[in-house]
């Protein structure tokens, strides 16, 4: 391990928003003002008790936190048995923090309400977001109209059609939606469109954006309000089992609920922690696993791992799941995967569907998509575990979104 050269993994990232050479903030000139008078007030707000206490009591009134840390008892059953007939080592017991009991039913709404909270301090009136699936669109569109906020959501043309129950709500939710006709009308698309507002409505206008991603401070503020999942789940666990878990797995589209689970346990090296990356058909086909199938480049403002052809232009990436396709990563991810702290895998399409059932059947708990791909990997793992091990996976959405997918590829309806 690196660990005489890093002598935290959380102490990330430096002043300039480095995770060693990725992250940064690649942006123009005219934006810069805008982000480092965004980076000014997060700073204090981050020191202001008053701001995390009405985060807080948000977070517990309107959200439903803390969401319960749940023994899958019947999943650790049945992959018991799979240890068992395969020559495993026993099999894990494997506990769900349940994300997708949250209010708009994702992580996203964890994220958000920090951001719009430092958009109100800040005297920002107009609230802008981009989105591709619609599931940050629908939990900004719903903080907005909590606070009495203007909110504009950028979303590619392609997504817009694909994606029309998201754009009703947020139409419901009293938001609104900009089809974006540019380059190949989906997320990358929006979050440019998005961009590009900002400059050029500086004074009254607050970028909430949906991942760990975009510029610094974004990449370490969205993990900061993201970590709620971590912290509680340490909490949580110790009340439950009396120690910390042995284990870790998320699902990976920027990385927004993976590094909030994750971030809490990075310094203790006794923890396993694992990232699950969006395969697609295969990793020789189409994908959409920047750390696997990517190199480094700049995209978003920030250095990170991404999807490019040979000329370095940004490819589309493809996923079952709507929220994974995102063609970059966080930069945070990039590095813990150059320092080797976390272990980067990727589930396909075919293995998502198949783990999204297993978790329907077995434990009445219909997962998104995009946690279906870290269940996917849990049922490799987790047999391969002693029955002492403790495991814990990210259930960071619900799938009443993603039925209707699921029917077609099963041909259920
Ligand atoms: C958006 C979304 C994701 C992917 O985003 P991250 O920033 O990687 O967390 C994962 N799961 C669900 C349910 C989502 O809505």
């Amino acid at each position: 391990m690196l660990a005489e050269k890093f002598n935290s993994f959380r102490s990330g990232p430096d002043e300039r928003g480095h995770f060693g050479i990725f992250g940064g903030r690649f942006v123009a000139e005219t934006l810069m003002p805008l982000i480092l008078d965004l980076e000014k007030h997060y700073e204090a707000a981050k020191k202001d008790p008053a701001f995390k206490a009405e985060l807080d009591h948000l977070l517990t009134h309107y959200v439903g936190r803390p969401s319960p840390l749940y023994y899958a008892e019947r999943l650790t059953e049945q992959l018991r048995q799979k240890s068992a007939e395969t020559g495993g080592r026993g099999g894990a017991k494997i506990y769900f923090k349940r994300e997708e009991l949250n209010h708009t039913g994702a992580h996203k709404i964890n994220n958000v309400l920090g951001q719009i909270l430092l958009a109100r301090r800040m005297g920002k009136t107009r609230i802008i977001a981009e989105t591709g699936a619609g599931q940050h669109g629908v939990a900004t569109a719903t903080a907005c109209a909590r606070f009495g906020l203007e909110c504009i959501v950028y979303m590619g043309s392609v997504d817009v059609e694909r994606q029309k129950p998201n754009v009703f709500r947020m139409n419901m939710l009293g938001a609104k939606v900009v089809p974006v006709q540019s380059g190949a009308k989906t997320l990358k698309d929006a979050m440019n469109e998005a961009l590009r507002d900002w400059v050029t409505n500086v004074d009254d206008t607050f970028y909430c954006i949906g991942t760990a991603a975009g510029p610094h401070p974004y990449p370490a503020m969205v993990r900061d309000f993201q970590c709620v999942i971590g912290d509680e789940t340490r909490k949580q666990m110790q009340e439950i089992e009396g120690r910390l878990p042995d284990s870790l797995f998320a699902c990976i589209g920027g990385g927004s609920n993976a590094i909030g689970l994750f971030h809490p346990f990075l310094d203790e090296p006794s923890v396993e922690i694992y990232g699950v990356e969006a395969a697609g058909y295969g990793l020789d086909k189409q994908h959409a696993a920047s750390l696997a199938g990517g190199r480094p480049g700049v995209l978003h403002g920030n250095r990170t791992y991404l999807l490019m052809d040979s000329d370095g232009q940004i490819e589309e990436g493809h996923s079952i799941s709507a929220g994974l396709d995102y063609p970059g990563i966080g930069p945070e991810h990039a590095w813990l995967k150059e320092t080797g702290r976390v272990t980067y895998l990727s589930a396909t399409d075919a293995e998502a569907l198949a783990a999204f059932q297993l978790c329907a059947k077995l434990e009445g708990i219909i997962p998104a998509l995009e946690p279906a791909h870290a269940l996917a990997k849990v049922a490799e793992i987790a047999p391969q575990k002693q029955q002492d091990h403790l495991l814990v996976v990210n259930i960071s959405g619900r799938g009443d979104k993603d039925i209707f997918t699921v029917a077609d590829h099963l041909g259920g309806m």
